[in-house]
């Protein structure tokens, strides 16, 4: 059930049927010259929406905007800050909880270090405010990582490369504009540079050349599965 299609009929009669809602998060962050500024967000409403149509389940409008940090400088990144990025998350989820919600999956495709932090700081946030709640903080690019194991060729592929670029020519092949090179960034451990383009330059962490979207179909359907598997678990857990 993809909240931003139903009507208030639909929604009510939704609710008779699960109270359980997946909110996507992304970023509007540079990919690299050959994937689309949406990435992240695209990844996790896409398996998202290919979860609702297996259990019942409501997708929420994806949250676009995300704080990103070490894309900063690329062209195109729009990045919110922390305490923006966790208001927003308590405040659609107080809001979801006021229309009759109980469990909440946080599934989030922009896997950055403090964007990843705000998210599960609003959680636990969240968790003492709401009683009732059942909420977990899920990075996508994660499930991608690990079930694609088998899969994925690049050791250490992280932005923009084999995972990310395979998956959008699988969901979105006209977003993608040709390849860009292999590159991993080289940032000084430990120092937090005010040029993050100068130790990045064309902001691709891992080997996009090695990316075909038959990887990407595959990644995606295993997602799909674990994500369901954590719907599964996340609805009868208790902590009685
Ligand atoms: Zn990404």
């Amino acid at each position: 059930m993809i909240l931003e299609e139903m009507t208030m009929g639909e929604f009510e009669e939704g609710l008779t049927l699960t109270k359980t809602i997946l909110v996507p998060f992304g970023s509007v962050e540079e990919h690299g010259y050959h994937l689309p500024l949406s990435t992240d967000t695209i990844q996790a409403y896409e398996v998202g929406k290919a979860a609702a149509k297996v259990v019942p389940l409501f997708i929420a409008p994806p949250v676009h905007y995300g704080c990103c940090r070490s894309t900063s400088c690329h062209p195109g990144t729009i990045s919110i800050s922390t305490n923006t990025l966790e208001n927003l998350m308590k405040d659609i989820v107080h809001s979801l909880y006021s229309q009759g919600l109980r469990t909440f999956i946080i599934l989030t495709g922009h896997a950055g270090g403090t964007h990843k932090m705000a998210l599960v700081n609003a959680g636990e946030d969240l968790i003492t405010e709401l009683l009732d709640i059942k909420l977990a903080v899920l990075t996508e690019y994660d499930l991608a990582c690990s079930e694609g194991r088998e899969i994925i060729e690049t050791v250490g592929d992280a932005h923009a490369g084999e995972i990310e670029t395979s998956r959008i020519m699988f969901l979105y092949p006209d977003l993608v504009k040709g390849t860009s090179q292999r590159e991993f960034p080289n940032f000084p451990p430990g120092i937090i540079v005010r040029d993050k383009r100068k130790f990045w330059p064309n902001g691709v962490w891992g080997d996009p050349t090695k990316a075909t979207p038959e990887k990407g179909r595959r990644i995606n359907e295993l997602v799909v599965m674990k994500l369901i598997e954590y719907i599964g678990m996340l609805e009868s857990f208790t902590e009685r």
